[in-house]
């Protein structure tokens, strides 16, 4: 029957889409629903990532970056650059043409891959049986074997700064400022706060990040954080740490924000503020009261370790449920889901999730911090090597930063890479390899490594492991 489909997948961002292409290459009868209508009026594909996340923020973080360089960057390799001019709608015209290109992309993707794409609103009913609502109003119902449960998640808002569109924003808006504000204010200095915060005071804005928590990203390696939070302040990003914003006010086309800081309250005034104070799963009117799937405490979708909810035949992947909120881990998790509905045995290995931060130079880490171990009571080695000492590093002016190695110190294996450094977000695969394939630190000794090149950094720190680093003098003589 037309409205009869094995697996139905609410939601098209990188969890969902990948779900649906996996099912229908594994030869399910697939359909997709998206409700994502642009200004245009028109649906696209892609969800949170692409339209308003992962992409047009390393589009905008681009440009940002080669403005920058072309500033500050170009004197110390003799070339002398007059009049560096920013043109902001350009910049944000190829921000909204690569968003185009590549949500089109999905639904080209989608439609070869003969998944039936819905427009509208999915919303789960008993014995999984799924409302489309359409934006004309009308109702579809169609029938699932399985349904797999993308709908992503939505920006937090605190009452403190409530969004107006226009001065008080979430990260969409901080996408779309016409032009660079004088004086900028974030909320936030997690992920999306310190990227957000990077454009702009690339482009010239004043930044001023507050942020609640005495430690500066808490969940990055201590000895990766300490460093980025030296270079950030020197590249300018003003980062006040235990600042907790408790109110706001207009005051004519700005905003007045009042925190409170260990020295007691204290206010700003802002040209534009961004709230990026963290994301919460959307859930609201996707799941009728009877259709059994339970929320945890925190509002994310119950799932086990294989993304089943509490109904059979009924999953949820993605930022919907628990786990890091990042694009690759809902997109593995749509991978697994799709094999195990095929009836294959899969499994995903939440151990091995890289995170990256796309500030200047980048942060990238997967496994343990060294705190983690600790903590867990761990014995490990640890080994570090500043780029500082690479000839490619030096070369590319880019020596800020250092690979540190984690690794346990009985057996040897590789437990955790951390980087602060340029490309630190391609570089951080070897960990993810060397995590995968449970490498042992002399595994990574043993390889040959390229030069020069930044790579060069992850085979040091490795040798440092056991105080074998070649250019640098070792801690202790083994
Ligand atoms: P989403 O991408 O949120 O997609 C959910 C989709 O479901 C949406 O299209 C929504 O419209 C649709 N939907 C919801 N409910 C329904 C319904 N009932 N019916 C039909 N459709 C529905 N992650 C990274 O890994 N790397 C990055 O560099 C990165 N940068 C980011 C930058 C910013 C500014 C932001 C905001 C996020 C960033 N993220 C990044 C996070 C990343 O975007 C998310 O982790 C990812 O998009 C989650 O994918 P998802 O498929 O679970 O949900
Ligand atoms: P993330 O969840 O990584 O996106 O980071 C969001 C950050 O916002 C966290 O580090 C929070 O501590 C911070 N935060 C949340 N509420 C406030 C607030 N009222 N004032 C300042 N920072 C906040």
């Amino acid at each position: 029957m037309a409205n009869q489909f094995e697996v139905v997948v609410i939601g098209s961002g990188p969890a969902g889409y990948v779900a649906a292409i996996k099912a229908a290459q594994l030869g399910k009868k697939t359909a997709i629903i998206e409700k994502w209508v642009k200004k245009d009026g028109k649906t696209t594909w892609g969800g949170t990532c692409l339209n308003v996340g992962c992409i047009p923020s390393k589009a905008l973080l681009q440009s940002s970056e080669m403005y920058a360089e072309a500033n500050h960057g170009l004197d110390i390799h003799g070339i002398d650059v007059k009049s560096v001019k920013m043109d902001v709608s350009k910049m944000l015209a190829r921000k909204d043409g690569i968003v185009d290109q590549l949500t089109t992309g999905i639904a080209g993707l989608l439609k070869g891959n003969g998944v039936t794409t819905l427009e509208g609103k999915g919303e789960l009913k008993a014995n999984k049986m799924v409302d489309v609502t359409k934006n004309d109003g009308s109702v579809e119902t169609i029938q699932a074997e399985n349904v797999i449960l993308a709908m992503g998640s939505v920006p937090v808002d605190i009452p403190p700064t409530p969004l107006d569109g226009s001065v008080i924003v979430d990260s969409t808006g901080a996408l779309e400022f016409p032009e660079v504000p004088k004086r900028l204010g974030v909320i936030g200095a997690g992920v999306i706060g310190l990227e957000l915060g990077s454009v702009w005071s690339r482009l010239g804005s004043e930044v001023v990040v507050l942020e609640a928590m005495e430690t500066f990203l808490a969940a990055a390696d201590k000895a990766i954080s300490k460093d980025a939070f030296k270079t950030f302040t020197k590249q300018g990003l003003d980062i006040r740490l235990g600042a907790r914003v408790t109110g706001s006010k207009m005051k004519g086309k700005k905003v007045e924000v009042t925190f409170q800081d260990s020295e007691g309250e204290k206010t700003e005034v802002f040209d534009k503020l961004v709230v990026a104070v963290g994301r919460r799963p959307y859930t609201e009117g996707c799941l009728s009261t009877d259709c059994g799937v339970k929320l945890d405490e925190r509002g994310f979708i119950f799932v086990d370790d294989q993304c089943r909810t509490t109904v059979p035949g009924v999953y949820a992947i993605g930022d919907v449920v628990r786990g890091p909120m990042l694009a690759h881990k809902g997109s593995e998790e749509g991978i697994m889901v799709a094999e195990i509905i095929a009836g294959h045995n899969a499994q995903m290995n939440y151990d091995a999730i890289p995170n990256v931060i796309y500030t200047h130079p980048e942060i990238a880490w997967v496994g343990k911090t060294e705190e983690e171990l600790k903590a867990d009571g761990v014995e490990y080695k640890s080994g570090a090597f500043p780029f500082a000492a690479i000839g490619r590093a030096q070369a590319a002016n880019a020596t800020d930063g250092q690979v540190k190695i984690l690794a346990d110190a009985k057996t040897d294996r590789v437990l955790g890479m951390h980087i602060f450094g340029m490309n630190a977000s391609e570089m951080v695969a070897q960990g993810v390899i060397a995590l995968e394939f449970a490498s042992s630190a002399e595994d990574l000794q043993l390889t040959c490594f390229a030069h020069p090149t930044l790579s060069e950094a992850v085979h040091e720190a490795a040798l440092a492991v056991d105080n074998m680093a070649i250019h640098k003098v070792n801690r202790k003589k083994r």
